[in-house]
């Protein structure tokens, strides 16, 4: 079995889609890919229903759409057979934990994100940047810290690209993984894999091979990911994970199913 399991509701242009015939070429592409089941997971951020959670303008500038029609759309090819599930990333706001069980407790969810991307006010992937503002070491042990408050939330179901504060190619190391591997495995939470780090400035998987090494060894379970903003990158550069994957010892993989996870043979 090979999962997707984080991509993003968009047209053949780039737009924002949440139509179920948007659906379709992700379908199809992940055939072509060798992936026989995808996960949506639309930014939480882009809909008007989460605006109450939004302090920085990135979010704040985007809540614009229905979650009923996103959802409506996945859940519509769900039910007509198609091998689709219905997720979202969810931006973790420490301290709203409660207030983001709430907002998202109508809606039959296949499986949660978590993601961070803004820790008090500061990009981890996007400006201003939280490295420049804090200093590399300064950067990674919030992130982790972040990371690891995100993952006892029990808000989410698995934690999305796991490392991204690596994004632009600077990195503290030696970094200790401990103390957020064991929050991870104590919150039965899952990590991603995902190859969407391979296209950026660091040019690597998240996560590190150490990092997914310790979790391995927690016995954490994974899942698969492009972070697809188009159909076309279903599955990209899935060899490449497989290959990560194999290398620290994964045999299985995680399917969701309304916030249950099975592992069922990878590959
Ligand atoms: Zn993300
Ligand atoms: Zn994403």
């Amino acid at each position: 079995m090979i999962v997707d399991y984080h991509m993003h509701l968009r047209n053949a242009r780039g737009e924002l889609a949440h139509d179920t015939w948007a659906i379709d070429p992700f379908v199809e592409s992940a055939g072509e890919a060798g992936v026989d089941e995808i996960g949506f997971t639309e930014h939480i951020y882009y809909f008007k229903q989460t605006r109450s959670l939004w302090t920085v303008p990135y979010h704040t500038e985007r809540c614009l759409f229905d979650i009923e029609a996103y959802v409506s759309a996945v859940v519509t090819a769900r039910d007509r057979g198609l091998p689709v599930k219905l997720g979202l990333e969810v931006d973790y706001v420490p301290g709203r934990e409660e207030e983001t069980r709430e907002l998202l407790a109508p809606y039959p969810w296949d499986y949660l994100l978590g993601s961070l991307h803004y820790i008090g006010g500061l990009g981890v992937d996007n400006e201003p940047r939280l490295v420049d503002a804090v200093g590399v070491e300064e950067a990674w042990r919030v992130y982790f810290e972040t990371l690891a408050a995100a993952a006892r939330s029990g808000l989410f179901d698995s934690l999305s690209h796991p490392d991204l504060v690596k994004i632009f190619g600077a990195r503290a190391a030696p970094f200790d993984y401990g103390a957020l591997v064991a929050a991870i495995a104590d919150s039965d939470v899952a990590v991603e894999v995902s190859t969407a780090g391979l296209h950026k400035p660091v040019r690597e998987l998240y996560p590190h091979p150490e990092f997914l090494a310790a979790c391995h060894a927690r016995d954490i379970p994974v899942t698969l990911a492009s972070d697809a903003h188009s159909p076309d990158l279903v599955g990209r550069d899935f060899d490449r994970a497989l290959e990560l994957l194999g290398s620290v010892g994964y045999d299985t993989v995680t399917v969701f199913e309304r916030r249950r996870g099975r592992q069922v043979p990878l590959g």
